[in-house]
């Protein structure tokens, strides 16, 4: 199985986006246990105590607060204050250099009322990361976003020249994007994409968005980068160790990414292993369009949800 076989994603990527499902979604009390799978809660405390249990565990972590397509500026200031205090927090925990980041999605920082108006909230944002010594990820969304997130991305890079980004193998641009993105500072994390995107654009197959994701792989660990290697997909896992070695790099030069509550036995494999990896741990009360990309993403996710309503 892949993330593009199961023949209801379309259908549930466009449910992530219906306000009306997402109102009746959370007034569901059986669903709470479901997100609960997925995401580390809804409060701040909830994340930290999260995070310490994954780092004491030797693992990193990437905090995600919640939030996405925001068109109120207020929102989008909640949103920043949200990561201001998560930054305080991570500033008094007592963990390992690289281990504490933050990831980002710019549509929750206002991309979508104003450009300059997300920039600025990012700025700010990145700013208190730099004085903590702590990371910052800018998530990709979909790709009418992809060009005005990687132009926000290369503008803030002249002051906070490791701030990552995500670029999405499923995207027929990508390949090219790693070319631009692989040279020195650069940390570059390739996922396949979880969006639902038009065949114009994006590869369909899932063999396809492989194929396309072990190119971009390749090209990252040959280049002077910091991959992340955002999958759960063993094919992409080991085809980021062959090429890790093939391009003669120390495990610390690149990381492993999987997502909170997804292949933990997996996750820690890989840290016994002697490897780096990262989870991203995501928090906060807009969960639905969160929730329900991981639905569309693996039929065994959905058949959970769907038995645990008819057992109701
Ligand atoms: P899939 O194609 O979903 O799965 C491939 C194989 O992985 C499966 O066949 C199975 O062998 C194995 N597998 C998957 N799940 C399980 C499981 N639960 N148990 C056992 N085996 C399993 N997408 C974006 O569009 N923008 C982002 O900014 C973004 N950030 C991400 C950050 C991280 C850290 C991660 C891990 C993913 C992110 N994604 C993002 C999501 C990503 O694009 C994919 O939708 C998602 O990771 C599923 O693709 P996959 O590569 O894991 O493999």
């Amino acid at each position: 199985t892949t993330v593009l076989n199961n023949p209801l994603r379309p259908a549930l990527l466009a449910a992530a986006r219906s306000p009306r499902l997402e109102g009746a979604m959370s007034r569901m009390r059986i669903t709470r246990k479901l997100v609960d799978r997925f995401v580390a809660g809804e409060s701040e405390p909830d994340a930290v105590a999260a995070v310490l249990a994954l780092v004491n565990s030797g693992r990193f972590v990437s905090v995600d607060y919640l939030g996405e397509d925001t068109v109120d500026s207020a929102q989008a200031q909640a949103t920043v204050d949200a990561y201001l205090s998560l930054l305080q927090s991570y500033s008094t925990m007592d963990a390992a250099p690289r281990s504490l980041e933050i990831s980002l999605k710019l549509s929750a920082l206002g991309q979508g009322i104003d450009r300059s108006l997300a920039l600025a909230n990012a700025r700010t944002i990145c700013a208190k990361a730099e004085q903590v010594g702590v990371w910052v990820t800018v998530d990709a969304e979909d790709h009418t976003s992809t060009d005005s997130t990687l132009s926000i991305v290369r503008e803030l890079r002249v002051d906070f020249p490791d701030l990552g980004t995500v670029l999405q193998a499923y995207l027929k641009r990508t390949e090219q994007d790693c070319h631009e993105f692989s040279g020195p500072r650069s940390r570059i994390r390739l996922c396949k994409g979880a969006y639902n995107e038009p065949a114009s654009v994006a590869f369909q197959k899932p063999v396809d968005v492989s194929d396309s994701y072990v190119r971009c792989l390749q090209i990252l660990m040959e280049g002077d980068g910091y991959p992340m290697v955002a999958s759960h997909d063993p094919e992409m896992i080991d085809a980021a160790d062959r090429f890790a070695r093939a391009a003669g790099r120390d495990v610390s030069s690149y990381e492993y990414q999987m997502l909170y509550g997804i292949r933990d036995a997996e996750q820690a494999r890989l840290v016994a292993d002697g490897k780096q990896l990262r989870v991203y741990v995501p928090y906060g009360n807009q969960w639905y369009g969160y929730f329900m990309r991981r639905l569309a993403e693996r039929p065994a996710n959905l058949m959970f949800f769907v038995r645990s309503l008819v057992s109701r």
